[in-house]
């Protein structure tokens, strides 16, 4: 740590800077490298960034993936680019009514018309997942 070198940093590869999440903008942003703090601000790493026009092409490459297309979960670009959803996996049940008929089928089309013999005995039971094409997913914002 006494030596200003920094080709070892493990967080930045001794570039100095790194393109971060930023959980309270929600946005990609260039910050300096907390671990190696070899620029003294973010504004700093900005500015150097900024008179080079490969850190820039390289910076654009790293907003890039995330911004443009924002929903492969499986990008391998090393920040951590991910979302909170919510998944709605369809299950079926069994539920369960009382009807007094005079035969299976006669059972089940009474059940069907839901008349006012058909007791409800308000009975579930979990039988099977759904296929995951039928699951529904959207992005959760809390
Ligand atoms: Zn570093």
């Amino acid at each position: 740590m006494s030596s200003a070198r920094s080709d070892g940093c493990p967080a930045c590869g001794g570039k100095g800077w790194l393109v971060m999440f930023n959980t309270d903008t929600r946005a990609l942003e260039l910050q300096r490298c907390d671990a190696c703090c070899l620029f003294q601000s973010d504004e700093a790493a900005r500015e150097h960034v900024a008179r080079s026009p490969a850190l820039q092409a390289e910076v654009e490459k790293a907003f890039g993936p995330s911004a443009t297309r924002g929903q492969s979960e499986n990008e391998t670009g090393g920040h951590n680019m991910t979302k909170t959803y919510l998944v709605g996996v369809r299950e079926v049940h069994f539920r369960y009514y009382k009807i007094t008929a005079e035969n299976e089928e006669q059972a089940k089309d009474l059940v069907h018309k839901r008349g006012p013999e058909v007791e409800d005995i308000e009975f579930s039971e979990f039988s099977h997942e759904c296929d995951r094409e039928t699951w529904s997913v959207e992005e959760s914002n809390a």
